[in-house]
C-alpha cells in the first residue's frame, strides 16, 4: 500500500472507532445495549451445553471477593445489564449474565431428541422445573434431568460464593408492584408491600429480609418483602429463602436505565453504611 493510502486508511479507522464509541455511549445512555466492553470490566465466559443448546454466561469481575453477586438470567432484559455494568465501574461485585439468543426462555432438544422449553427463573427447585416444563408442554423425565443439571451448574458453580444475591430484572406492561397489592394476583407471595405512588409501579425492590425491606421503604422506594412461605414456583427468590441466602431483586421497567442504576446505587449505600 502506498504511504498516502496507509495514512488515509489510518484516518478512516480512527474516525470509525470514534463513531462507534459515540454511538455506543448514546445507546448506553438510553440503556438499550449490553455492550459491557465499553466499560472495560474484566470478563470471562463460561458455557453450558443443554442438549445441543449453547448457553453462555458472561461473568464480569470474575475474581471479585466482595460476596455481592449480581445475576441477570433473562436475556431479553437489557436495561438491567447496562445499569449493572455502569454500577460496576464504581462499585465491587461479581456480575453473571446469562446469554441465550436474546430470549427470556431457553429451549431446544435433549439427548434423546425430546424437546424442552423453560423459564430460567423457574428451575431452582424440583417442583419448579416440573411446573415450567409442563407449562411449556415439554415435560419428560429426561428433560427434567437435563434442566436439573443446568440449574445445579448455576447455583453450585456460578452463585456458590455469594453472600448476597442481587437479581436484576426488567419488566414491561402487565407486571408491576401493583400485582402484590390486596386482591391482586401475587398478593399471597408478599409479607409486606410499600407502594410509593410518586414512583413508577414498575420500579421496585423485591427482598426476602425484613432489614432490607425497612431500609428501602424508609428511603421511599417501592419494596416488597417476600412472604415466609412463598409459593414454590422454582424461582431464585424461593431457592434463596429455602437456603437462607439474602436475596434482593432490583426490578425496573425496560428502558428505565437511570432509575435502575439509582436503585443499584442505593443498595451500595446500604451495604457501605452497614459495614
Ligand atoms: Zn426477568
Amino acid at each position: 500500500m502506498k504511504p498516502k493510502y496507509v495514512i488515509l486508511t489510518l484516518i478512516f479507522s480512527i474516525l470509525l472507532s470514534a463513531t462507534v464509541m459515540v454511538l455506543s455511549n448514546n445507546l448506553l445512555a438510553k440503556g438499550v445495549t449490553t455492550d459491557s466492553s465499553a466499560y472495560n470490566l474484566p470478563i470471562v465466559e463460561k458455557v453450558f451445553y443443554l442438549g445441543g443448546e449453547k448457553i453462555r454466561f458472561l461473568i464480569r469481575n470474575p475474581n471479585d471477593q466482595s460476596g455481592v453477586l449480581y445475576f441477570n438470567m433473562h436475556d431479553n432484559e437489557n436495561t438491567s445489564v447496562a445499569a449493572t455494568d455502569s454500577l460496576l465501574t464504581r462499585a465491587n461485585g461479581k456480575f453473571v449474565e446469562l446469554k441465550y439468543k436474546g430470549n427470556r426462555r431457553v429451549g431446544g432438544f435433549t439427548m434423546d431428541k425430546k424437546q424442552f422449553l423453560f423459564d430460567p427463573n423457574r428451575i431452582y427447585t424440583d417442583l419448579g422445573i416440573y411446573k415450567t416444563l409442563q407449562m411449556h408442554g415439554t415435560y419428560s423425565v429426561e428433560a427434567k434431568k437435563q434442566v436439573k443439571l443446568f440449574s445445579e451448574f448455576i447455583v453450585d458453580s456460578l452463585l456458590a460464593e455469594a453472600e448476597i444475591i442481587v437479581a436484576v430484572h426488567n419488566n414491561s406492561k402487565g407486571y408491576s408492584i401493583e400485582k402484590y397489592l390486596p386482591d391482586s394476583a401475587f398478593h399471597d407471595s408478599a409479607e409486606k408491600v410499600h407502594y410509593n405512588r410518586n414512583k413508577s409501579p414498575h420500579d421496585f425492590f423485591y427482598v426476602n429480609e425484613p432489614e432490607h425491606f425497612e431500609y428501602f421503604k424508609e428511603m421511599g422506594y417501592n419494596t416488597i418483602l417476600q412472604s415466609k412461605n412463598p409459593d414454590d414456583d422454582g424461582s431464585l427468590s424461593v431457592y434463596c429463602a429455602n437456603r437462607k441466602i439474602p436475596y434482593i431483586n432490583i426490578e425496573a421497567l425496560e428502558g428505565h436505565f437511570a432509575q435502575q442504576l439509582d436503585m443499584l446505587m442505593l443498595l451500595q449505600k446500604f451495604l457501605k453504611d452497614r459495614n
